[in-house]
């Protein structure tokens, strides 16, 4: 049986190169970076190389602007709970649960973000925080005027992701970038207030897991103030990502230059932003998956968007009822198509193409085990039914031809079995 995985979006496997650069920080290279010893120095001199190269691959201004976390979703906890919390601890006017509800800080996101920032949100919601969610077209795309409207002086972060994990859409950051910049500098607040770090807020947040790989990711050329990676998601091991944050030592002076407070307090590693004994051969792995992804990106975007519509060209064929959610062509990430396959239950197709030996998925592998419907789907403005019979398709960097063609017959076959 072949074992023909589509489901890049969830996970991806480790590149060789990336292993071989690992393996001597788990053997011989054991030191803990916080020794002083020379075991210690050969590990805090990896964890800063690599550092020093993701934050030069991001265009961060300086390496110390890269947060190494548990992965994605540790950094869009730290970026979101870290951002609310360090606002409230410097304007005690925003108040707790109970308080003068318009002095509450607000957090806007959009709503087809991922869980963690999606279920962050619930959380500080939970705590007195007034969460907006903007509304998205048919193609996952925010509602621009929306954001405009939702802008007011008490906006900490703004969270919009840079690319969907579940329909590959692709956000306009940059015009995010200019209607916030624009905010900052026509708001009253910027001049009137009594903190010096008003004119900073809103922040600018966007969850890049998805799109490092195949979209050039500069945190200057996005304009954004906090971007969140994940190694496992470009060729690199699972358990490390990092949140980059722009520092401004002059506006945040008693936190480093972070407008942060540290959500794992402890040895104070990582600038003190998050503490805990270093990921050493992730972090190094995470650098070394970062290099070859960014070298090979324009290469890897041709070839697996190729793929993407070789895949949906075949299925469109057997199927010709099936329709794409969310942008179709080059509107979107090379790597996702997702499908919905009318009259037909996702859970159940995909259950049989798993035993015909190709890996799909429903939407986000963080949810799929509870087997609920797509939020996401339904942001697009389509009904539960659509969600529940949508299957995503995700391409990766050594996907084939050969691979494209087997996966197309086995839903070919499996859509002419009909449903079972
Ligand atoms: N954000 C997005 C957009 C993702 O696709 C994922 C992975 N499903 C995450 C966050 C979570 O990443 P991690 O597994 O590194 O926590």
């Amino acid at each position: 049986m072949p074992r023909l995985y589509f489901d890049h979006a969830a996970s991806t496997p480790v590149d060789p190169r990336v292993l071989r650069a690992m393996r001597p920080y788990f053997s011989s290279e054991f030191g803990n970076p916080g020794s002083l010893h020379s075991f210690g120095q050969k590990a805090i001199a990896a964890v800063d190389a690599s550092r020093e190269s993701i934050g030069k691959l991001i265009g961060a201004k300086h390496f110390r602007e890269i947060i190494f976390t548990s992965g994605a979703t540790e950094a869009n906890n730290l970026a979101l709970r870290g951002a609310v919390e360090f606002y409230k601890k410097n304007h005690p006017d925003a108040g707790a649960v109970g308080a003068d509800p318009t002095a509450r800080p607000r957090v806007i996101i959009s709503s087809v973000e991922h869980e963690s920032v999606f279920e962050t949100a619930r959380a500080l919601e939970q705590d007195g925080v007034e969460v907006i969610k903007l509304p998205v077209n048919k193609e996952g795309v925010i509602d621009i005027v929306a954001l405009k409207d939702a802008l007011n002086d008490r906006t900490v972060v703004v969270s919009v992701m840079h690319v969907n994990n579940e329909t590959g859409t692709i956000q306009p950051l940059r015009e995010i970038k200019f209607m916030i910049d624009a905010f900052r500098k026509s708001a009253p607040h910027a001049s009137t207030s009594p903190h010096a770090d008003s004119s900073a807020y809103p922040l600018l947040h966007t969850d890049a897991a998805q799109s490092f790989p195949y979209l050039y990711c500069d945190v200057a050329m996005l304009g954004v103030d906090m971007m969140t990676l994940s190694a496992h998601k470009m060729n690199g091991p699972k358990g490390v990502g990092a949140l980059c944050v722009r520092r401004d030592e002059k506006v945040f002076r008693e936190s480093g230059g972070f407008p942060l407070v540290a959500q794992v307090s402890g040895g104070g590693q990582e600038f003190g932003v998050r503490s805990g004994t270093e990921n050493v051969p992730g972090i190094v792995g995470f650098a070394r998956a970062a290099t070859l992804a960014a070298a090979a990106r324009g290469t890897n975007a041709t070839r697996v968007t190729a793929l993407r519509d070789e895949l949906w060209k075949r299925i469109k064929a057997a199927m010709p009822a099936a329709e794409i959610n969310g942008p179709m062509g080059n509107a979107k990430a090379p790597h996702i198509l997702n499908i919905y396959f009318p009259g037909h239950d996702a859970q159940d197709l995909l259950t049989r193409f798993d035993r015909a030996g190709l890996a799909a998925s429903s939407g986000s592998a963080c949810r799929s085990r509870a087997v609920e419907s797509s939020y996401v789907i339904e942001a697009l403005g389509y009904d539960k039914a659509r969600a529940d019979s949508s299957i995503r398709f995700s391409v990766g960097k050594d996907t084939t031809k050969g691979e494209v063609a087997a996966a197309a017959k086995i839903v070919e076959g499996t859509l002419k079995m009909g449903s079972s």
